[in-house]
């Protein structure tokens, strides 16, 4: 793109004078690395930048000046740094040693997101100061300095502000050098209303009223660090303390949501000196606070700004009204992630953005840790499968890309933050934790983290560092599942007994979904398997690795499922282990029922396989299990449409789990398990949705009663049974619904009504629910999830509606999710038809290095036009095959 001339400087136009320099500046030396990418001519290297913001919140617009402290490292006539929809009224540049200072003239250009300074010379290296002062935008979704409006406990409108800058965003706020490896200290000064909080990384160092119902608050100097990490906040808060490890952590909140907060601050309370421990290093900052913000995103809903994380309301506030047990499980699992990050991110940071997955995979994975490690009744060890699973989902395709990808463009940066950067770096974590021992990935760990503090590092470092605490091999391992695509397929070979010892031909391909034939990558895979004995361990080699292990029960491979493979049994060794199902643990039913259904679903097996082992879990099992097979079983449900035998089937086989919730109750119970607490909405919403007459019944009695009082219903379980009705609604229900949607103060409780809204099967509601989205009525980040939840079941009508209407819908999405929004909609679609008008959207909205999300939706949808008939008709006929539960198939009798 041409470059804009934006300003013309004035004053004298001088060069420094290269002999006046001091020595030490003359010697101060690059310290970013050589070898990473950039996108900005590596000229110069900030060391400290000191920002002065006056937000003009009403007006959506800001001023900012910022004094930068640079080096200079080779000559050159121009400065180039990052600056995205900022005007500029002065440039500067004041040379350390002394002299006149030079005049820039600034020139923008709008689609590398920079400004190039130019000066009347060649500048010569050495120490400078470089002076902007300019303006900027504050934006209504969550890039750069952004505004949340709600509704205060009286009903009054609020406005509140924050920044969200990953990946490339505090380019918006801030002129900088805005790439993670330029790390520099921040000063940061704010000009705000003087009745209102300003929250940033670390504490405030001063505040003086400045007149005019000011105030100018001035933060403490922040260590070194990346810009994206820099935070803002100014709004009505109220914040909530407690002093844990020698720190103070807070929750900042809107004013009145105090009593909310407290489930949050003690979770962060209880994880600091937990997380001091296991990385050996003491969190460096003097506090940790936790602001909530009232709106949320499909971008993301937690941020690790260092010091001051970021977090959506609804990820954060436990409110009693409305927040499920599942959301308060979230809340901890937030909490614990974005903790891990300001070690594993903000101490320590990837150099550049193709280790992504370096802050995300260790985040995610840490999370799920701590979780096992404080509430080991919660199920979290099944999450960890899960996560592998949802991985797994995405890196079965063609489209896919290898943890470690290159990123070349912002919105490449902006599409890495996806499944395979967290779900599969958290799998492929914990399967290397598995390979070097606990205690040695933490002695490693904690070198890395001694080694690297306050720098940049590459996937390598980490490696290094844990192979350097005795896991040797390790690096050939990781290498292969971070650096090659995809997911590893083990096929065992017909097991032999011999001795009391089980043998069997381990054979390594690739799993897929669209690649069946064709060249396979080749993995170094860890395998862990029992065949009613110990567990033992090979770590394939080529293509076959033979395999003994103790005892000559069934053959489980993958025994614990932390490896990140699937894993093709013989017909006779699949019935051996569906026989001997009900006596695995939940970790090892979960993970091998879903390995088998990905495997029946890609035509490596009849879907019978899959069936027959989801048809053993019983509706007494975990609660983790349980539900998954619910959710099985629905899904199918929906791929049966139109097949009235096989749904009242299947519909049968849900019902049968009727028994579970009449069990545990309708209504919460004191003291009662976690994992009854968690099944309970999942049992409500998918027995209502086959139309499980004792379910529907109640959850019309809870409605007519919620009407009148919204407090009839138990908040833990009020979306769970209003989801039933918002389903099925009628005009009156849904009229009822929006009434209530348009009263309610609460941002979160708001936003689900507003969803409820949106989640009706009758096209007409779905169709009154998208222009609903797009009218103002529900606020700037609510409609963007209204018309996903309308995709759900409708997904042609909200693909149509969102190209029909793309210059309403554009500005409701924000611009880190905007390439993934319009694809998200019809990827599970079976709709060959939309290929060619998803590809015309793409080409008109991406340059081709951007389209990596509607390439991938395309492949889906393709993938599931020429599976869904093999999938449907293999169902139907297990199901016509066996009828009920209470008549179990035979021994012998294979699905
Ligand atoms: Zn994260």
């Amino acid at each position: 793109m041409k470059p804009v001339s934006m300003l013309l400087a004035s004053a004298a136009m001088l060069l420094a004078a290269p002999s006046a320099l001091p020595a030490q500046n003359v010697a101060q030396v690059d310290t970013v690395d050589p070898n990473l990418p950039t996108q900005l001519p590596r000229t110069a290297i900030p060391h400290h930048y000191a920002v002065t913001v006056t937000p003009h919140a009403q007006q959506l617009t800001f001023d900012g000046t910022v004094a930068i402290d640079l080096q200079v490292i080779k000559p050159t006539p121009t400065l180039v740094l990052n600056a995205a929809d900022l005007s500029f009224s002065s440039a500067t540049l004041v040379p350390a040693a002394g002299g006149a200072p030079l005049a820039g003239r600034v020139t923008a250009d709008k689609a590398a997101q920079t400004v190039t300074i130019a000066f009347p010379g060649t500048l010569a290296p050495g120490a400078y100061r470089l002076e902007l002062a300019y303006a900027g935008k504050i934006n209504t979704q969550a890039n750069g300095l952004f505004a949340l409006d709600y509704k205060t406990k009286e009903g009054a409108d609020a406005r509140s502000l924050f920044t969200q800058f990953e990946a490339a965003d505090a380019r918006r706020f801030v002129p900088s050098w805005d790439e993670p490896d330029y790390k520099a200290t921040w000063d940061l000064t704010a000009r705000v209303a003087e009745n209102q909080m300003a929250v940033s990384n670390l504490p405030v160092a001063s505040s003086r009223p400045i007149g005019g119902g000011l105030k100018e608050v001035r933060f403490q100097t922040t260590p070194t660090m990346s810009s994206y990490l820099l935070f803002f906040a100014t709004g009505d808060f109220e914040r909530v303390t407690k002093q844990s490890a020698g720190r103070e952590v807070g929750i900042v909140v809107s004013r009145g949501n105090g009593s909310k907060a407290m489930t949050a601050l003690n979770d962060e309370a209880q994880i600091l000196p937990y997380y001091n421990e296991y990385f050996g290093t003491p969190y460096p900052l003097p506090k940790l606070d936790n602001v909530a913000g009232p709106g949320q995103s499909l971008f993301f809903s937690a941020m690790e700004n260092w010091g001051a994380i970021f977090t959506f309301e609804h990820r954060l506030l436990d409110d009693p009204a409305f927040t499920s047990a599942a959301g308060r499980h979230a809340i901890f699992g937030t909490e614990a992630h974005e903790m891990a990050h300001q070690w594993f991110g903000d101490l320590v940071t990837m150099g550049w953005w193709d280790d992504l997955w370096l802050n995300e995979g260790f985040a995610s994975w840490m999370a799920n840790k701590t979780t096992q490690h404080f509430h080991p009744d919660w199920g979290a060890e099944v999450d960890q499968v899960a996560a592998r699973e949802n991985a797994m989902g995405l890196d079965s395709f063609v489209t896919t890309h290898p943890i470690i990808q290159h990123v070349r463009t912002v919105e490449q940066a902006n599409q890495a933050f996806d499944s395979i950067t967290y779900r599969k770096g958290q799998s492929v974590i914990s399967m290397l934790e598995g390979f070097a021992g606990a205690d040695t990935w933490r002695r490693g760990l904690q070198a890395y983290m001694r080694k690297h503090a306050y720098q940049n590092t590459t996937t390598a470092d980490l490696w290094a560092a844990i192979e350097g605490a005795g896991a040797t091999g390790l690096t050939t391992v990781a290498n292969d599942f971070t650096t090659q695509p995809g997911v590893p397929l083990i096929t065992a070979g017909p097991a032999r007994c011999v001795g009391g010892r089980t043998s069997v031909m381990l054979t390594q391909g690739q799993f897929s979904n669209d690649r069946r034939t064709g060249g396979s990558h080749s993995w170094h895979v860890p395998v862990r398997a029992s065949a009613g004995g110990a567990v033992t361990q090979v770590i394939t080699q080529g293509r076959a690795t033979p395999l003994t292990v103790d005892g000559c029960g069934p053959l489980l491979i993958n025994a614990g499922q932390t490896g990140y493979y699937r894993t093709l049994y013989t017909p006779a060794e699949i019935e051996a282990l569906r026989v001997a199902f009900p006596t695995l643990g939940p970790v090892d039913q979960y993970g091998a029922m879903q390995d088998s259904l990905a495997l029946s679903r890609a035509g490596y097996q009849p879907m019978g396989r899959a069936l027959g082992l989801i048809d053993t879990i019983a509706p007494t099992g975990n609660g983790k299990v349980v539900e998954r097979a619910l959710l099985d079983w629905s899904s199918l449900y929906s791929d049966l449409d139109g097949d009235k035998a096989s749904q009242a089937a299947i519909a049968a086989r849900i019902g049968a789990y009727g028994v579970r919730l009449q069990a545990i109750g309708l209504t919460p119970r004191e003291g009662e398990p976690p994992l009854d607490a968690l099944l309970r909405p999942t049992l409500i919403s998918e027995l209502g949705r086959i139309g499980n007459r004792a379910v529907v019944a109640e959850a019309n009695r809870l409605f007519a009663a919620w009407v009148r009082d919204w407090n009839a219903i138990p908040g833990s379980l009020k979306s769970a049974w209003l989801e039933v009705v918002a389903r099925n609604a009628t005009p009156e229900t849904w009229n009822a619904l929006h009434e209530a949607a348009r009263a309610t103060p609460g941002q979160t409780e708001r936003s689900s009504l507003y969803e409820l809204l949106s989640s009706s099967r009758d096209e007409a509601l779905a169709r009154q629910a998208l222009q609903l989205a797009i009218s103002g009525e529900p606020g700037k980040t609510i409609s963007a999830s209204m018309i996903t939840t309308v995709a759900e079941a409708h997904p042609e009508l909200a693909f149509d509606f969102v190209l029909a209407h793309l210059a309403e819908v554009n500005p409701l999405v924000d611009l880190s999710g905007r390439s993934r929004f319009v694809a998200g909609l019809v990827s599970d679609s079976g709709n060959e038809a939309l290929i060619p008008r998803l590809e015309a959207y793409g080409k008109a909205t991406f340059t081709p290095e951007n389209r990596k999300p509607i390439q991938s939706a395309v492949t889906r949808i393709r993938w599931r036009a020429a599976n869904l008939g093999r999938i449907r008709s293999e169902t139907a006929a297990w199901l016509k095959a066996h009828p009920a539960r209470s008549a179990p198939p035979r021994r012998g009798e294979r699905g």
